[in-house]
């Protein structure tokens, strides 16, 4: 859907494929698998840092500008617990409204009309947006089923002398892909070579199977040139707080702040105290939300291949891309459209997450970031589709 009062750069936009499909959910009674958020809240105790933080006055006026001490210390510790990476609290973390807003004022401070930024598609459907109202040009480099491993030299192809950054996401939604050491180490010897800035959004650094993250900031030479985004809202089960967070070097910091004392100016302080509180949380609570994805995941993308499905196994994140060729489907958006009518479930088509659609037209993405008899139902009902 289009208004006829949208700039050029927002009006290619359109609307968020989300905000259609969990509208056609509710109207269904459908099971949605469609948007990422969990049907579990995260843990009780950081709910319970968040209800005395209100309570105790703490964080209801305008919190600081970068963010409250207290959250900024635990980032830093955070990245020196997970990573041995050292941050400055004060000078290289700056607190955000959420990995949203951080990505925005990003791409908001750092590029110049025209610049271009490569990154892989499909990407989360906010990048797209963003690079527009920054005045960027977006330069897609296109993962491929079945494993969505990125083509470096593809990815070396795409680098020109306009381009001012790579715009990373690892692990990656909506495929799954993680990436490994040594394509980690390939990007980041382009980045050294082409002197580009790397913002990387690693929301989902804890959510991953098997398969190791490695920030894009551990590497040589990369520290100095990367902009690392993460986010309370995946990693705590706590995604209507829109709690994130930006670590880089002083300077880079300092000009993604620029940009976001005037988009949000500050926000969520209150539930900046109980982000501080879980970002302490001991590593059992990491461990054992990665053990009850892994089995989330392999109930749901199980039941998907029962069901007919092609799947593409996901070495990260909440998410699962399925093909429906082998369904006699053709076409995911209508796919999508229709799979709430035929059996009560909703998923996302990946084509939206494209500029080169026809990469993507047959894959169709469930979130199992869900309770286990919500995914079983699920499963049930997607069983339906064989007959038609
Ligand atoms: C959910 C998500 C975000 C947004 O995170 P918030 O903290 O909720 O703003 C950013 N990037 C990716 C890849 C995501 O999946």
């Amino acid at each position: 859907m289009r208004t006829p009062y949208v700039n050029s750069r927002l009006a290619p936009m359109g609307t968020t494929i989300f905000a259609e499909m969990s509208a056609l959910a509710a109207a269904t009674g459908s099971i949605n698998l469609g948007q990422g958020f969990p049907d579990t809240d995260g843990p009780e105790e950081v709910k319970q840092a968040a209800a005395e933080a209100v309570l105790a006055g703490r964080g209801n006026q305008y919190p600081p500008g970068p963010g409250i001490p207290e959250l900024r210390t635990a980032v830093a510790e955070h990245q020196k617990r997970f990573y041995g990476l050292d941050f400055d609290p004060d000078s290289e973390v700056l607190v955000t409204a959420g990995a949203t807003e951080a990505i925005a004022a990003a791409l908001l401070a750092l590029l110049e009309p025209g610049d271009e930024v490569v990154a892989f598609e499909p990407y989360y459907d906010s990048y797209a947006a963003c690079i527009a109202m920054a005045g960027g040009v977006r330069v897609p480099v296109t993962l491929r089923p079945p494993g969505f491993r990125p083509d470096l030299d593809a990815l070396r192809a795409a680098v020109t002398d306009r381009t001012r950054l790579l715009l990373l996401n690892t692990p990656h939604n909506p495929t799954g892909m993680v990436l490994t050491r040594a394509e980690s180490e390939a990007v980041a010897e382009l980045a050294r070579e082409r002197d580009l800035l790397v913002v990387t959004d690693e929301v989902y650094e804890h959510l991953t199977f098997g398969a190791e993250h490695i920030p894009l900031a551990t590497l040589p030479g990369m520290r100095e040139r990367t902009v690392t985004i993460g986010s309370a809202g995946k990693t705590f089960s706590f995604t209507g707080w829109k709690i994130g967070w930006v670590t880089a070097p002083p300077a880079l910091v300092s000009a993604v702040r620029s940009a976001k004392q005037f988009l949000t100016y500050v926000s969520g302080g209150p539930f900046q105290y109980a982000a501080a509180t879980a970002l302490a949380l001991p590593d059992e609570y990491f461990t054992t939300l990665r053990t009850d994805l892994r089995r989330k995941r392999d109930l749901l993308t199980a039941g998907l291949a029962a069901a007919g499905f092609e799947v593409f196994r996901p070495d990260g994140t909440y998410f699962v891309t399925t093909d429906i060729s082998g369904l006699s489907e053709e076409d995911g958006m209508a796919f999508c459209r229709a799979l709430p009518e035929r059996c009560g479930v909703v998923a996302i088509p990946n084509q939206v997450f494209y500029d080169d659609t026809a990469a993507a037209r047959s894959l169709v993405r469930f979130a199992f970031c869900k309770k286990d008899e919500v995914l079983a139902e699920a499963v049930q009902r997607l069983g339906r589709l064989h007959m038609g």
